[in-house]
Formats: C-alpha cells, sequence, structure tokens
C-alpha cells in the first residue's frame, strides 16, 4: 500500500526509556517506580512472544501506556495499560496482579480483558449502538474504556501488518465502535485519528485523494488564514485581549463524510475554512465573538453558544461562521484554555484538572462520570 500522507510516521515507536521520562514529569517517584515495576512485570510475562510485525510484544504495551501518559492518567491506568494482555496471553493470573500491585490494577487488567472477549460481527447501526451499550455497561470503571481506546489506537496505528480482510473487519469496528466510544468521552485527538486511519483501510482510494486534495490547496490555504489572523489580532489590540490564534486542521474522515453523506464535491467543503481562538476568559470569548460579527457578517443560524449550552460529552466552545475577507464562510470555534483541554482531551482533561486541585479520584467519582454521561 502508498504511504502517501501516512500519519503513522507522526508516532515513532518509543523506547521504554523515553515512556518513563515521559510519566516521570508529572508523576512523582513513587509513582514513577510502580509503573516501571509494570513494565518490567509485563516484559517478563510477554517473553519470548512477537507479534505480526516480528518485533517483540512487549513493545505494543508500552506503545499502549505511552498514549495514556500522552493523556496523563493516575498511575494505576498507566500500569494497567503496561500490563493490559497479561491476562490474555500470559500465565499471570488476576491475584498475582492483586498482590504484585493493587485490586485497582487487577480489575483494570481484568475489565480490559473481558471487553476483549465481546466481538463485534454486525453491519448493521442498531448493532453497532448495542454493542457500544454493552461495552459502558461491562466496563464499570470508565478508565478500562480509556485503557481498550489506547489499545485500539495503537493496534490501528499498526494494522499494516495483518492481512487485508482482517484490516477491513478491525476498521470497520474501530469506526462502528471505539471512535464513537472516544466522541463520547469527548477525547477529539483519539476519535479523529482512530476514523482517519480507519478509513485508510476501508476505503483508501477516496483516503488518498482527499490527503493529495488537501496538499494541493495547503499554501494558498495557509496564506488566506494568516491574513484572517492578523486581522482578528489587530482588532483584538484595539481592546487590550489576548488570544491563540491557529487554523483548525480539517480530518479525513469528516470530509469524506461530508462528501457523501452531502454529495458536496472536494472543493465546496474544503473551501470553508476554519479558525481557531483561545482566549483567556470567559468574557473574553464574548467580546471576541462581537468583534468577529463587527468585521464580517455573520452567516444566519450558525452561531452555537456552547458555552452557556455544553455539549453532553462536556465539550464547550463558542462556534460562527462568517462571511470571511474572500466573500467564502469562515468558521471561528472561540474558547479558554481549560475549554480547549477538553475539547481534545474530554474525560482525560478531568483527571488532569482534578489532579492540579489535588482530589483524590476514587472509583466511585469514576462510575460517576461515566454513568452521568451513559444517559445521553
Ligand atoms: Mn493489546
Amino acid at each position: 500500500m502508498r504511504r502517501l500522507g501516512d500519519r503513522m510516521a507522526k508516532h515513532p515507536t518509543k523506547s521504554i526509556e523515553e515512556v518513563i521520562e515521559e510519566a516521570s514529569r508529572y508523576l512523582n517517584e513513587e509513582h514513577t517506580a510502580m509503573i516501571r515495576h509494570a513494565y518490567n512485570y509485563a516484559e517478563q510475562a510477554h517473553e519470548g512472544q512477537v507479534r505480526k510485525s516480528g518485533e517483540a510484544y512487549i513493545i505494543h504495551p508500552v506503545q499502549v501506556a505511552s498514549i495514556l501518559i500522552e493523556l496523563e492518567m493516575d498511575p494505576s491506568t498507566i500500569a494497567s495499560g503496561f500490563l493490559h494482555d497479561v491476562l490474555e496471553d500470559t500465565d499471570v493470573t488476576f491475584d498475582d496482579l492483586k498482590e504484585e500491585f493493587s485490586e485497582e490494577v487487577a480489575l483494570l487488567v481484568d475489565g480490559v480483558t473481558k471487553l476483549g472477549k465481546i466481538k463485534y460481527k454486525s453491519k448493521q447501526a442498531q448493532q453497532a449502538e448495542n454493542h457500544r451499550k454493552m461495552f459502558i455497561a461491562m466496563a464499570k470503571d470508565i478508565r478500562v474504556i480509556l485503557i481498550k481506546l489506547a489499545d485500539r489506537l495503537h493496534n490501528m496505528r499498526t494494522l499494516s501488518h495483518l492481512p487485508e480482510e482482517k484490516q477491513r473487519r478491525i476498521a470497520n469496528e474501530t469506526l462502528e465502535i471505539f471512535a464513537p466510544l472516544a466522541h463520547r468521552l469527548g477525547i477529539s485527538t483519539i476519535k479523529w485519528e482512530l476514523e482517519d486511519t480507519a478509513l485508510r483501510y476501508m476505503n483508501p482510494q477516496q483516503y488518498y485523494r482527499i490527503v493529495h486534495l488537501m496538499r494541493q490547496k495547503r499554501e494558498e490555504r495557509e496564506q488566506y488564514i494568516e491574513q484572517v489572523i492578523d486581522e482578528i489580532n489587530s482588532q483584538l489590540g484595539d481592546v487590550n485581549i489576548s488570544a491563540e490564534m491557529s487554523g483548525r486542521p480539517k480530518h479525513i474522515y469528516s470530509i469524506y463524510k461530508k462528501m457523501v453523506h452531502q454529495k458536496k464535491n472536494f472543493n465546496e467543503i474544503y473551501d470553508l475554512l476554519a479558525v481557531r481562538v483561545i482566549v483567556k476568559s470567559i468574557k473574553d470569548c464574548y467580546a471576541v465573538l462581537g468583534i468577529i460579527h463587527t468585521c464580517w457578517k455573520p452567516m444566519p443560524g450558525r452561531f452555537k453558544d456552547y458555552i452557556a449550552m455544553p455539549k453532553p460529552n462536556l465539550y464547550q466552545s463558542l462556534h460562527t461562521t462568517v462571511i470571511g475577507p474572500k466573500g467564502e464562510p469562515l468558521e471561528v470555534q472561540i474558547r479558554t484554555q481549560d475549554m480547549h483541554e477538553i475539547a481534545e482531551y474530554g474525560i482525560a482533561a478531568h483527571w488532569l484538572i482534578r489532579k492540579v486541585r489535588q482530589v483524590q479520584i476514587s472509583k466511585k467519582t469514576c462510575h460517576d462520570n461515566w454513568h452521568g454521561l451513559e444517559k445521553y
């Protein structure tokens, strides 16, 4: 398969030392030692096992733990990332894990193992919904789902080593079960990568076509975004508001979906440019909105206040679409840094925020969070 626009290049395999180093930036010495112990334990348990790629098996759990560290998860979750396949693939038992680590770690690994045993076959939407519900009911602790998502993400990154038929089955399951779960938890970064990688295997022709079209217009697009940002910046300077701005990257799968469902061609979708503005306070969000609506004419029906009314997955932001400087629609998203973190990392950002406030994360809190979300 061609490697044009391959996102895998962005995810080089990390060594255990790099992974531990990253964890030690936010974990204390005791916790860092505990997760290193989890690595050593898993390494010994998987000794001699290899993946389809021919690499030592332990490389996989190390990358899974690394994804959980990027989400700044708690030490038990990271340890469980290292250990997530030992119950399934080695002689290690639940009691071994409980004794060696804690009941918490044993339960997390056990939860991930049980989820792995649910097989998904159907292609019907209704079945997919039931399947997702079953996942939720079985997971009990929301962190089990986070580990499972990290596991699936690394499996998708290394999918090229499997036979084509298996690739398609796994990619389909990823689109129907795992990406929607990531969305429900608000973890956009994982959701987008799962969707884009799945599309690459489900419909490579369309995937590479979109990648190619996006590249062709990149320079033109970047210049235009720069012009828009300069203009907003000069207006903000007048009222003394500081903001971070960037062009919002569009994801291949979301373009593909619009092309299919709205029967639009690439240019109709891609010309819709988008800018993201990140400011210090909620007050500033509304001030920036006012400024943007003064500069450019808003399109009717396109303003959404997700700050006053957050989405079920806790997403908050102001959205508007205006007729931009070139007479073309321009999407603008405005939010604070905290909101941005939740927009990218969802439920995982809540761990981070709690950690900063030094509030103990109890299992009950995790449970309440999860079942609070289930209502939607
Ligand atoms: Mn695994």
